[in-house]
């Protein structure tokens, strides 16, 4: 393929800046350019080695002092001839490296580019693509070890084993058919149905890690809700100021709001709409039970904070009829004042809540509050040595297809369906499967999962 080349590091201002070239043509382009100390001739110049020397331009002005990897095909990242330039950072430099290379022939690589020639060529499969995606985005270590994992191929492997029981069944009906005469179809069923039954299991199994593949990749949505005074904006506070453990604060998806991170036994905790509660007083005081409802119905949990000096006005009894159904955590504020009255209230302990006492001001008991999600929702039992977490939507989806066509297949042997109708139920499995790792699946879906990376990778 024609060669591409983009920047690869973060635009800003760095010590190194890394410009990536992909393709055929890759080390003409470099030749045209590049002025290596110690001139080789590309032939004698090994995979993996480096050279030092200066990048170029038309009028031979140097624009920079470079050290250039050499990958050659098909040991590299795309499997094609690669080379990655090692320039200063700075946005001014690394420009100017990169329009010389593109009036030298190679064209812009579009975002995800490398990664997909990765694929199309063949050195890994679209699960493990996604998994790039998933490793670059990872805001806490145990997504980052999901998505490593990923790229290192557990859930292709997993998937490969099914491949392979299935494969190995359909051959044996594609005997039984080819051969009738050899009544081995009951034989075929009875090992077809065994070989059902594992595959129902192992993608069943599958499917359900997308529950805590989701939490570890989406974070749990925490609400924090309370009437006006009830110590939101110090819990919040609390909680961001003190835990070292803020991943990470960025503009959230609406232009009001900012989704703070903060991880508890390495899972995000996505804090949500916590921009309107760090506002000033008056926007504090405009959050009424309507909002408070909006925001509950997109929670994974909702804590629930209350004035524990203050006896319950109608604001809270209608805040605790909204959390009665949910995922919440009732937490009693400003203990330091030693007036619980709320502490053996009523209509409190009906909800059946946990129940925290906490002082955001002096910041006591916020501990408790983090054990307790840290138990509601498993997290210190997300295991990623051993068990394969699906943490991407689309997988999920496909896994779950499967596991109806592994249905539908069992059904069709149970009626004593024909074999060929058997198979094609068969091959249903194998499709959905395949569409995971990018056997079988539309350019359309390619492209969209590629555009879906940044620049350079
Ligand atoms: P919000 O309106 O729910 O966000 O409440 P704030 O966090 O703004 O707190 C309201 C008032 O209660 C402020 O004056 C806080 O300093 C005070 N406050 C919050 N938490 C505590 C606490 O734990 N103890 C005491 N004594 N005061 C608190």
């Amino acid at each position: 393929m024609d060669a591409i080349a983009a920047i690869s590091t973060a635009t800003g201002i760095g010590g190194i800046g890394i410009i990536r070239l992909s393709g055929k043509d890759t080390f003409q382009v470099l030749d045209r350019i590049f002025m290596p100390k110690k001139k080789q001739k590309i032939e004698e110049i090994k995979g993996y080695t480096i050279k030092y020397g200066t990048i170029v331009d038309e009028e031979n002005q140097v624009i920079d002092e470079v050290l250039v990897s050499y990958f050659k095909a098909p040991k590299s990242y795309t499997t094609e001839d690669m080379c990655e330039i090692n320039s200063h950072g700075g946005m001014v430099v690394m420009k100017k490296i990169l329009e010389l290379i593109l009036k030298n022939g190679a064209k812009l690589a579009e975002p995800g580019e490398f990664t997909k020639r990765a694929f199309l060529n063949g050195r890994i499969d679209l699960s493990q693509a996604e998994s790039v995606i998933d490793l670059i985005n990872s805001k806490t270590e145990k997504e980052a070890k999901a998505g490593i994992h990923g790229l290192e191929g557990f859930l292709s492997q997993k998937i490969e084993k099914i491949r392979r029981r299935i494969l190995d069944v359909m051959a044996d009906i594609e005997a039984s058919i080819d051969y009738p005469e050899y009544d081995i179809e009951e034989l075929t069923d009875t090992k077809a149905l065994d070989t059902l039954a594992f595959v129902k299991e192992q993608l069943t199994e599958l499917s359900l890690s997308f529950k805590n593949g989701k939490i570890i990749k989406e974070g749990i949505k925490t609400a924090i809700i309370g009437r006006p005074n009830a110590g939101k904006s110090s819990l919040l506070n609390a909680i961001l100021k003190e835990d070292r453990a803020i991943v990470t604060e960025f503009e959230g998806t609406t232009r009001d709001s900012i989704e703070e991170f903060i991880s508890i036994d390495g899972i995000p905790i996505k804090l949500i709409d916590t921009a309107g509660i760090r506002q000033a007083k008056d926007e504090v005081e405009k959050i009424g039970i309507q909002k408070s409802k909006k925001i509950a119905e997109e929670a994974d949990l909702i804590i629930s904070i209350f004035d524990s000096t203050k006896e319950l006005t109608q604001e809270d009894l209608e805040i605790l009829e909204l959390i009665k159904n949910k995922n919440a955590i009732i937490v009693l504020n400003k203990t330091d004042l030693n007036h619980n009255i709320l502490k053996n209230n009523q209509k409190i302990k009906e909800t059946n809540k946990t129940i925290i006492e906490i002082s955001a001001l002096e910041k006591e008991g916020i501990v408790n509050l983090y054990h307790e999600i840290s138990k509601m929702f498993g997290l210190n039992q997300i295991n990623l040595e051993n068990d394969t977490l699906i943490t991407n939507i689309r997988h999920k989806s496909l896994i779950d297809q499967a596991i109806e066509s592994t249905d539908k297949a069992e059904e069709t042997i149970k009626q004593n369906m024909p074999l060929d109708i058997i198979a094609i139920y068969m091959k249903n499995i194998l499709e959905d499967l395949g569409e995971i790792t990018g056997e079988n699946v539309s350019e359309e879906i390619i492209n969209e999962i590629f555009s879906k990376f940044c620049l350079g990778k």
